[in-house]
C-alpha cells in the first residue's frame, strides 16, 4: 500500500516506517523535524511539513496516491501540557483537524492514530480494557481524546476507517541499532535511568515511594517500540481487510514493572549502580497502569515479543551508540 506517516522521523513513527518497508509497503514520511532529525527518516521519502498545513498535506496525499495514513505527529509530554496548553491544543487538535480535512479531500480511506492510555485518566480497573470510560486528567490526554472523537465522527460521516492505538509506556530501541528514543528534554524513565549510569553528573529522581504498590513506586507497562511498530502495520492491514469503521486497541506488554524494578534491571545489565534519590510524587501519576492486551492479541494477531530486559538492553545500546549522555 501507499502510506503516509506523520511524525515518521520520530521515535515510534520511524520504527513503524521500518516495519512498513519490511512488509513491502511504500512510505512517505511527513514530519516538521521539530523534535527529530532528517537522518531518522531512513525509511521512505521525506516531506518536511507541518500537520497544521492542510494544503501541503492534501497535495502530498494526492501526489503519492496515499491509501492509508499513520498519525504520530504531536506534542507528547503530560507535564509540559499543563504548562503550555495552547501548544497541545494547536499541535494535537488543530493538527489532527487539518489532517482529517486533507484525508477527506484526498479520499484516503484508512487511518491509524497514535493515542494513549492517558485518555483513560485514573482507572478504577487494572489491567485496563478498551471499553473503560475515558476521563483524562491531563491536557495531553484531553487533546488526544478530542482527536479520537474527531476520528470517530469522520468514520461515521465519510468513507474513513480508523484504528485508535492507545499506547502504554513506549520504550526500548531498534535491536539493529538504527533508531531509538531521543527527546529533548528527556523526561521518560528508561532513558533517564540509563543517563544516571552514563553521566557522572546526573542523579535520577524517583517520583514517590509511598504508592500502594509492593515497593511503593509506580507500576507501568513498558512496551517495546519494535512490538508497537508491528502492531501499527497489523492495524492498517486489519482495517483494509475488515473495513471496520472504528476500532481501538490498548498496546502494552501486558505486564507491570515498578520504577525500582526498572532501576534493578538497568543495574543488572550495566553492572553499574544507578544513582537516584526518592522525591515527592509527580502530579497526575496514577499508582499503576497495565494494559489488558487480549483484544490486540485476538484481533491484530499481535504477540509482543520483547521483555523489560530487552527494553533495557536495546535502550542502553542505543544511548551508548549515540553518545546521548556522554559528558
Ligand atoms: N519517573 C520517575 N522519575 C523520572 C521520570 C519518571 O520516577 O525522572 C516515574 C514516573 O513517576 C512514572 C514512571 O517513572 O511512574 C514512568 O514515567 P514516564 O514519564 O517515563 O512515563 P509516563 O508513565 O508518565 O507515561
Amino acid at each position: 500500500m501507499n502510506t503516509l506517516v506523520t511524525g515518521g522521523a520520530g521515535y515510534i513513527g520511524s520504527m513503524t516506517c521500518k516495519e512498513l518497508i519490511r512488509r513491502g509497503h511504500k512510505v512517505v514520511v511527513y514530519d516538521n523535524l521539530s523534535n527529530s532529525k532528517a537522518s531518522f527518516a531512513k525509511w521512505g521519502e521525506l516531506v518536511v511539513g507541518d500537520v497544521t498545513d492542510k494544503a501541503l498535506l492534501t497535495q502530498t496525499l494526492k501526489k503519492n496516491n496515499i491509501e492509508g495514513i499513520f498519525h504520530f505527529a504531536g506534542a507528547i509530554e503530560v507535564g509540559e501540557s499543563k504548562l503550555k496548553p495552547m501548544k497541545y491544543f494547536y499541535n494535537n487538535v488543530v493538527g489532527t483537524f487539518n489532517l482529517l480535512a486533507a484525508v477527506q479531500e484526498a479520499g484516503v480511506k484508512h487511518a491509524v492514530f497514535s493515542s494513549t492510555c492517558a485518555t483513560y485518566g485514573n482507572s478504577p480497573k487494572i489491567p485496563l480494557t478498551e471499553d473503560l470510560p475515558q476521563n483524562p486528567v491531563s491536557v495531553y490526554g484531553e487533546t488526544k481524546l478530542f482527536c479520537e472523537k474527531m476520528f470517530r465522527e469522520q468514520t461515521q460521516t465519510t468513507d474513513l476507517c480508523a484504528v485508535m492505538l492507545r499506547y502504554f509506556n513506549a520504550s526500548g530501541a531498534d535491536p539493529d541499532g538504527e533508531s531509538g528514543e531521543g527527546h529533548d528534554p528527556e523526561t521518560h524513565l528508561v532513558p533517564l535511568i540509563i543517563r544516571s549510569v552514563l553521566d557522572p553528573n546526573f542523579e535520577l529522581q524517583v517520583f514517590g515511594n509511598d504508592y500502594p504498590t509492593d515497593d511503593g513506586t509506580c507500576i507501568r507497562d513498558y512496551a517495546h517500540v519494535t512490538d508497537l511498530a508491528v502492531a501499527h502495520v497489523n492495524a492498517l492491514e486489519l482495517s483494509v481487510k475488515t473495513k471496520t469503521k472504528l476500532e481501538a486497541f490498548n498496546l502494552g506488554s501486558g505486564k507491570g514493572t515498578s520504577v525500582l524494578e526498572v532501576i534493578k534491571n538497568v543495574e543488572r545489565f550495566s553492572g553499574s549502580k544507578v544513582k537516584y534519590a526518592i522525591k515527592a510524587r509527580r502530579e497526575g501519576d496514577p499508582a499503576t497502569l497495565i494494559a489488558d492486551i487480549s483484544k490486540a492479541r485476538r484481533l491484530l494477531g499481535w504477540n509482543p515479543e520483547y521483555t523489560i530486559e530487552d527494553v533495557v538492553r536495546t535502550a542502553f545500546h542505543w544511548h551508548k551508540s549515540q553518545g546521548s549522555f556522554a559528558k
